[in-house]
């Protein structure tokens, strides 16, 4: 059975991502792109992108603008957001400093947050003792309470370094829409640091603030920002925001558990884009990543999963991500594409020399490989041999496991010769090519492997390839007979 929704949504959702922009767009983020999307689609709501860029630093446009470029390509269009626009706007947190300074205000006047003058020394030399005692390395609280003679000291020294927020030390529990109940102690993390003292905020204050502005629903996104939960739900109640629902997603791993790297494949859609896969592929393979449709059905487009998607079909654990799955299945999508979309599509990825091939001969030199490839990039290695004006391989690869030079040698002239004699309207079938070839064999006494190994080494140059009736009905009796003749050539 399909997993229910256990609670009808009353509202329409509003969820988001919020990428930053420091790379690329992730496998993983984009499947949590990808889960928001669903979820949005299927209850009517409204998916927003957001950038997430208060790091300064390491926030590029040029990676900004590589995300948003890649989720259009996925097809995970934005309802509002960057681009796009909206009531809530603007919906890139630089822009955005002026809106963030009255909650920082807010939270200074009510004495919920204050000024930190704790120097690096001071806090390392807390963090190895505070480790050192077998305890979580939380603030220890040195500038929670000075006196207004204390700051002015410190403010004559040079000023503050950051704003800190006041953690009440109580239990935050809440409920996460796919963890269940979740509960942390404040004394778990202690007061942390949410804006620089100029009032820039921190990642951890810009993002709650954005979500309460911005209604914000449901918080879909990665296990990792778990332990931000509680802070910022300490923070959204500070600001007067309603707490939205959490939805923690698993993470991506290796096949050895660990989290996942390059190991386990390119980990940017970019790449994979890059690499001729297509969006369709990925998006179906992402989606089972992490979420259980609760049947044994594994393709799925996008409409078949905002039907089937569902919150509670989320596993807890972590998502192995299967590089040969991905491939296996992108490969069936390439085999499904229609021949009028595929041709357009292979044509960047072949050799310079053979760009110019006509859409017949390429549909052909693709019905020949179609079982084997399984991104478009691999069209090359597959095919080269087609295009190319000399083929070049050890005179050795021609003689087959169970024969010798002096058989093959025999073999490859008498094939020529039956060849030669084949009327041209034979080749135009490679079915009914491999039947003369068959017959041939039979007729001759020869053995299969005897004949046809030879035969396609000399079309191909390789150990493994399209059979040589199918390579025969792409290149034509002449050019393959001029192949037979200089492997003949190479032989003697
Ligand atoms: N900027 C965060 C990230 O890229 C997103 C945080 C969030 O979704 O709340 O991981």
């Amino acid at each position: 059975m399909p997993h229910q929704a256990k609670q009808a949504i009353e509202i329409a959702p509003r969820v988001r991502i919020a990428p930053s922009p420091t790379g690329g767009l992730h496998v993983g983020t984009a499947r949590t792109a990808l889960f928001n999307w669903l979820f949005a689609r299927k209850h009517n709501g409204t998916f927003i992108v957001r950038i997430e860029d208060t790091d300064r630093a390491r926030s590029t446009l040029a990676y900004e603008k590589a995300i948003l470029e890649d989720l259009k390509w996925l097809g995970l269009t934005w309802d509002e957001g960057v681009e796009k626009g909206g009531k809530f706007g603007p919906y890139k947190q630089v822009e955005r400093t002026d809106l963030y300074r009255p909650f920082i205000e807010k939270l200074l006047a009510a004495d919920l947050a204050y000024y930190c003058y704790c120097t690096p020394e001071e806090l390392a030399e807390d963090r190895k003792k505070m480790l050192a005692s077998g305890k979580p390395p939380i603030y220890v609280g040195r500038c929670c309470a000075l006196t207004k003679e204390q700051i002015d000291a410190h403010r004559n020294k040079g000023g503050a370094a950051v704003i800190r927020f006041r953690v009440s030390r109580t239990d935050i529990s809440f409920k996460d829409e796919i963890r269940g109940e979740m509960k942390f102690h404040g004394n778990d993390f202690g007061d942390f640091v949410i804006a620089k003292a100029d009032g820039a905020p921190l990642f951890l204050l810009a993002n709650i603030i954005d979500d309460g502005l911005m209604k914000i629903s449901h918080v879909i996104r990665g296990e990792d920002h778990l332990p931000n939960t509680p802070k910022q739900i300490l923070l959204a109640r500070a600001l007067g925001f309603p707490i939205p629902k959490y939805a923690h997603l698993p993470l991506l791993l290796n096949p050895d558990r660990s989290k996942m790297s390059k190991r386990a494949g390119p980990t940017h859609v970019g790449e994979y884009r890059k690499l001729g896969y297509l969006p369709d592929a990925i998006i179906n393979y992402i989606a089972l990543l992490g979420w259980n449709p609760g049947t044994t059905q594994e393709l799925y487009d996008r409409m078949a999963l905002t039907e089937a998607f569902t919150l509670e079909g989320i596993n807890k654990s972590g998502a192995v991500f299967d590089l040969k799955r991905l491939q296996w299945m992108n490969g069936l999508y390439l085999r499904k594409m229609p021949v009028k979309e595929l041709i357009p599509a292979l044509r960047p990825f072949l050799p310079e020399h053979a760009k110019k091939v006509s859409a017949e001969m390429l549909e052909r030199v693709f019905l020949t490989i179609k079982e084997r490839i399984s991104f478009l990039a691999e069209i090359s290695e597959l095919t080269d041999f087609y295009f190319s004006e000399k083929l070049s391989y050890d005179s050795a690869l021609l003689v087959w496991k169970k024969s010798t030079a002096e058989e093959t040698l025999a073999a490859l002239k008498a094939t020529h010769e039956f060849l030669k004699k084949l009327p041209e309207k034979e080749f135009s079938k490679a079915e009914t090519l491999e039947l003369s070839l068959k017959t041939f064999v039979k007729d001759t006494g020869r053995s299969v492997g005897g004949v046809f190994w030879p035969l396609r080494v000399a079309l191909t140059g390789k150990e493994a390839s399209p059979g040589p009736q199918e390579v025969l009905w792409v290149i034509g009796k002449d050019q393959g007979l001029g192949r037979i003749e200089s492997a003949i050539a190479l032989l003697e």
